[in-house]
């Protein structure tokens, strides 16, 4: 099954909706990680989530959900973009027992949404970690700054990871009361969504087992990638930045430079000669000897 961003609405009432499979992407951020399960848990409705905010903030550029604490699990981030490429990375540094977000972000951590627009100002949200699940903290994160009735299902096991959303659309006061009833019974509706329904069905068959009896819309789904966005390049700049009195410290100290990047656990290696390459050094460059 590929992995997919699905939108859409009711007809006839004000509420939106976002479907999210992730499940490969999904499988390539937990991969070669050993992490313990409810942070591979974790790390999956996060990218989950991040997938759904990106649809719901509207915005062209990146984004990053950042979960940060000081408990055993300090830190958890999915980043991503409105091509919906995405990577994401855990730290754990102590026993995990629990999945309750309290816990593992050490009771006071936080929420940190940021986006980077192509044009325009970075934007930043941040929410208090003080419920158990992910789901609870975005739920009152929207209630927060933006004043939406907003409900978050979101699933992981160790092979899949998917999520269900509605939001209420800002509308007339002399609606609200009216639209209420409406929000609940739908979300009454969308909290019966199992587990292993969002791992297996078809988008299709979801909505429209979950709700046959409203009018819905649709949209175009739009497919979902992991992309982790690291390469050699990006590591010579970063060497490039510390300055060449530091890159060659560290080269008499180690014999080279190593570039680590946590998300993909992809190691790049730069001898001598390359880092004189990097400092346009040509007479070092051609002492080395190929
Ligand atoms: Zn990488």
């Amino acid at each position: 099954m590929k992995d997919l961003l699905n939108r859409y609405l009711f007809d006839n009432i004000p509420v939106r909706g976002e479907l999210v499979q992730a499940s490969n992407a999904y499988q390539e951020i937990i991969a070669n990680h050993n992490y313990p399960i409810p942070v591979q848990h974790l790390l999956g409705e996060l990218l989950v989530a991040t997938s759904m905010l990106t649809a719901l903030l509207k915005f062209e550029g990146t984004i990053a959900v950042q979960l940060q604490g000081d408990g055993p699990m300090p830190l958890a981030v999915v980043n991503g973009n409105d091509q919906q490429e995405l990577r994401g990375v855990a730290r754990v540094t102590g026993d995990i027992t629990t999945g309750d977000l309290v816990e593992l972000f050490g009771g006071k951590g936080y929420m940190v949404i940021s986006i980077t627009p192509k044009k325009g100002e970075r934007y930043q949200g941040i929410v208090a970690l003080d419920h158990p699940t992910l789901a609870q903290c975005l739920e009152a994160y929207f209630l927060q700054s933006e004043q939406l009735k907003t409900h978050f299902w979101l699933k992981a096991d160790h092979q899949h990871a998917a999520g269900i959303m509605i939001q209420a659309l800002p509308e007339d006061q002399d609606q609200i009361a009216a639209t209420n009833d409406d929000y609940s019974h739908l979300q009454q509706l969308t909290a019966t969504i199992k587990a292993e329904e969002l791992f297996e069905l078809t988008a299709n068959d979801i909505l429209n087992r979950l709700y046959h009896q409203e009018k819905i819309r649709i949209f175009e789904p739009q497919p979902l990638t992991y992309h982790c966005g690291c390469s050699r390049e990006r590591s010579a700049s970063a060497i490039i930045s510390i300055g060449r009195v530091e890159a060659e410290d560290v080269l008499a100290e180690q014999g080279n430079i190593e570039m680590h990047c946590d998300y993909c656990n992809t190691k790049y290696l730069f001898n001598t000669g390359d880092v004189a390459q990097l400092f346009n050094d040509p007479a070092k460059n051609d002492n080395q000897v190929h």
